[in-house]
């Protein structure tokens, strides 16, 4: 199997299960309790969280463990409920499904996949209290303005929310230099445990998930110890990908080009990230193309798997384009077990396919 599908969730990296199969004990009580392996599991959990906050320069106090992004996401809006909220049309689905039913102005993403901030400006009034936006989008790979746009909102008595979970280990990520109040990240999109995220928070908001006193009553249920700890490995090993990654994306396009197949990159290549390129084939079928390619053993996919089943057309790409051109469309996202000789198999079916 060539898996080019890490944007939906990565691989898992078996060294670190290991490293906690190796340790097992310690990762096993609850870190609340207060006898010896009790406090085993708070040293892992603490130790995760200094590391996962140093990783986006963020104090640990400010951090909190939540079961994954959506989660993260879910708590911000629901405390700007019934207030006045811009997001973009191209954020995730745990985003644009969360904001139904409220007074959403959205930001409209351009040709290239991009927001900005003149857009922010002609929409925001005084009644607009949370602007969200995602740092890189699932889809596109983009890098979305958010510095920017956290400058703007700086002085301004607006929350401001970013998605960065595709962003995490790809982009360097820095809240101060963002000056986002709020930021959400996954685990498993960096190849640690799926069901762990954080969300980091400037200032405390009211607890999503109510219940017992964990995350100093920010947010409730039993610490996912080595969900934590699998992040922050995770995140780690990804850093150091990064090259790697970059010189099999640099190599799919070089390579795309000489098949012969038509073709065209959809969102900026320029302002975009290593490990994410979404082409549209206006010859082929993206149905047609993904059923194909998994058949030889391709994993790939047509957009965001969380909209079921794929089949539907992406809302990013009907968004930025049209439904005929996200019919048509395919997303390829890279990851730590790619090798250069995947996309030399990729390139191959790919010509099978032209004939
Ligand atoms: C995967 C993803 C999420 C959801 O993360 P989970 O941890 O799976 O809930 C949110 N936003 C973006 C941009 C994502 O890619």
């Amino acid at each position: 199997m060539i898996y080019l599908d890490y944007a939906a969730t990565s691989l898992k990296r078996k060294e670190i299960i290991e490293e906690i199969m190796d340790d097992f004990d310690s990762f096993d009580a609850n870190p609340d309790s207060t006898h010896g392996l009790g406090r085993k599991a708070k040293k892992i959990l603490e130790e995760a969280r200094g590391k996962i906050a140093k990783s986006i320069g963020a104090d640990p106090k400010r951090v909190i463990f939540t079961s994954g992004a959506s989660e993260s996401n879910n708590t911000v809006i629901n405390a700007f409920r019934g207030k006045g909220i811009i997001s973009t049309n191209i954020e995730h689905d745990s985003i644009l499904n969360t904001l139904a039913g409220e007074k959403v102005t959205y930001l409209e993403a351009n040709k290239e996949g991009l927001v900005s901030l003149d857009d922010l400006k002609s929409k925001i009034s005084p009644e607009t209290k949370l602007v969200i936006a995602m740092y890189v989008n699932n889809e596109l790979g983009t890098i979305e303005p958010v510095k920017e746009i956290g400058a703007y909102l700086k002085e301004r008595d607006i929350h401001f929310h970013v998605d960065a979970v595709q962003a995490y280990g790809h982009v360097d990520i820095d809240v101060d230099e963002i000056s986002c109040d709020s930021l959400s990240l996954s685990g498993h999109k960096v190849g640690g445990l799926n069901g762990f995220g954080i969300l980091y928070l400037r200032n405390d908001l009211e607890a999503f998930i109510k219940g017992g006193e964990q995350e100093k009553n920010r947010r409730a249920g039993t610490s996912f110890v080595m969900g934590a700890y699998s992040m922050g490995q995770a995140f780690d090993k990804t850093i150091e990908e990064r090259e790697k990654i970059e010189r099999i994306k640099n190599y799919f396009l070089k390579e795309l080009s000489s098949t012969g197949i038509s073709y065209e990159v959809n969102g900026s290549i320029d302002k975009s990230t290593d490990h994410i390129i979404n082409i549209y084939f206006p010859e082929f079928k993206s149905d047609f193309l993904l059923t194909y390619l998994d058949i030889k053993g391709v994993c790939a996919s047509a957009g965001s798997a969380c909209r079921a089943g794929a089949l539907e057309p992406s809302r990013v790409i009907t968004n930025i384009y049209d439904e005929d051109r996200a019919l048509h469309s395919v997303r390829f996202s890279f990851g730590f077990k790619n090798e250069l000789s995947d996309i030399d198999y990729l390139m191959e079916v790919l010509r099978e396919v032209i004939k």
